[in-house]
């Protein structure tokens, strides 16, 4: 009689028996089993680092590479601070040394589609970690109208579907730090609502702190119970444009050069992009309140996407713009290409209308858009898209009356 090996039970008693060389085993085992595995794993491992898989800085960056165009510079630092974070999170408990490692939460400094959300995005996607997105122009101290800094952690905890372990190695990325700088020079502004209180705000959990979250965000539901939720180990990126800012870094690196020999150390800056001399003091200087400064140790720049990026952009990240119009014609069995020509016909576009690398997306959907409406219902098994075709399309379209300032 075949039976269970494990429960004892009898086939006409379960649902499945699976056999194995010298035994059985039904599905209510297996089920079991894999119950005790999970609470096994989730109990023995300290620091659980989970499903990371933590890769060298090196890698990190190779990864980054195939969904974002340039920025290398901005690359190396996002990958050592990563790689640091998560070696952070192997370390549970400081050694018998001492040496705790800390924090290396970052901010990047970069005009607005440059790739600073791609940046954050595409480290979550790589360690399948929980990621989310907030900006910060919503935040306010808490009692004024807009969202409590907590709010922050609730979409973290939404990302993880509420698994509190798994938000707590999260990634959270804030946009537009920039805009709670101190606007400390302006006499109208009585209360700074948005600025210097939401920045302190930040602070505790900036730097690690257990806060109470509500899990349904907001203030529309006082009755809900508070989930608690570590922030010591979420890697908080922080990215802004910082209009103007250049202007203070030039600024402060003339005064620097003093005296003799001062013109010929200017004679080396890239006059064209200060953004890569950026410093903490630059920070200061535009608002930012110390402490904020301090916790965001890692600071990096994005280079200002030139026409050569912008052209890679559209084709060469492995979710690119074009490859994914490839991919959805193909799901009609159409065979769809481009001229080189229209590729650079779209770039030249998305630089006269400064859309950047957003532009490309909404020109390319201009052009296309007639094509993804009639091809479906054609017998058609190739398309190809022109320079002639390109222009007509964009031609007729309001995109075109856009017109640059
Ligand atoms: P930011 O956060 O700097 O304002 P995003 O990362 O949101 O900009 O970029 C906007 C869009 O432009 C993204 O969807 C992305 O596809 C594209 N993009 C911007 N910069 C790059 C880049 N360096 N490489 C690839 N795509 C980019």
């Amino acid at each position: 009689m075949e039976k269970c090996s494990f429960c004892g039970r009898e086939k006409k008693d379960v649902n499945i028996l699976i056999a194995g060389i010298s035994g059985h085993i039904c599905d209510s085992c297996i089920n079991q089993a894999h119950d005790i595995i999970d609470e096994e794993l989730k109990s023995t491992s300290d620091f659980d680092i989970g499903s990371i898989k933590l890769l060298k800085p090196k890698e990190i960056n190779a990864f980054l590479d195939q969904y974002v165009i340039g920025q290398q510079q901005a690359k190396k630092f996002l990958s050592v601070a990563v790689y640091n974070h998560y070696k952070r999170l192997a370390q549970s408990k400081p050694d018998k040394d001492e040496i705790e490692i800390e924090k290396s939460n970052i901010i990047l400094v970069g005009e607005t589609g440059t790739g600073k959300t791609l940046l954050a995005r595409t480290i979550a996607k790589m360690l399948h970690v929980p990621f989310t997105i907030v900006d910060a122009t919503v935040l306010t101290e808490a009692g004024y109208v807009g969202e409590d800094i907590e709010s922050i952690l609730t979409r973290l905890l939404q990302a993880a579907d509420y698994d509190v372990n798994s938000a707590e190695r999260g990634i959270v990325f804030i946009d537009e730090i920039d805009k709670i700088a101190r606007k400390g020079d302006n006499p109208s502004i009585t209360r700074d609502v948005s600025g210097e209180g939401v920045q302190q705000g930040l602070l505790k959990l900036l730097e690690g702190a257990i806060v109470n979250v509500p899990p349904q965000g907001g203030r529309k539901h006082p009755e809900q119970k508070m989930i608690p939720v570590d922030t010591k180990n979420i890697l908080f990126v922080c990215g802004g444009a910082f209009d103007g800012i250049e202007k203070k870094i030039s600024q402060r690196m003339n005064t620097q050069v003093v005296g003799f020999g001062a013109s010929k150390e200017n004679e080396n800056i890239d006059r064209k992009n200060f953004l890569q001399y950026i410093s903490p003091v630059d920070l200061k200087s535009f608002g930012l309140i110390p402490e904020i400064i301090g916790r965001l140790p890692v600071l990096t720049y994005l280079d200002p996407l030139d026409r050569e990026t912008l052209r890679n952009i559209l084709t060469e990240p492995k979710n690119s713009i074009i490859k994914q119009y490839i991919k959805l014609f193909g799901m009609d069995d159409i065979e769809l290409s481009f001229d080189e020509q229209a590729f650079e016909y779209i770039v030249d576009k998305a630089v006269e209308y400064k859309l950047g690398a957003r532009g490309l997306r909404s020109i390319c959907e201009v052009i296309i858009n007639d094509a993804m409406f009639e091809l479906p219902s054609e017998e058609v098994k190739e398309f190809k898209v022109t320079l002639e075709y390109a222009q007509k399309k964009l031609g007729s379209s309001s995109l075109s009356k856009l017109k640059v300032a």
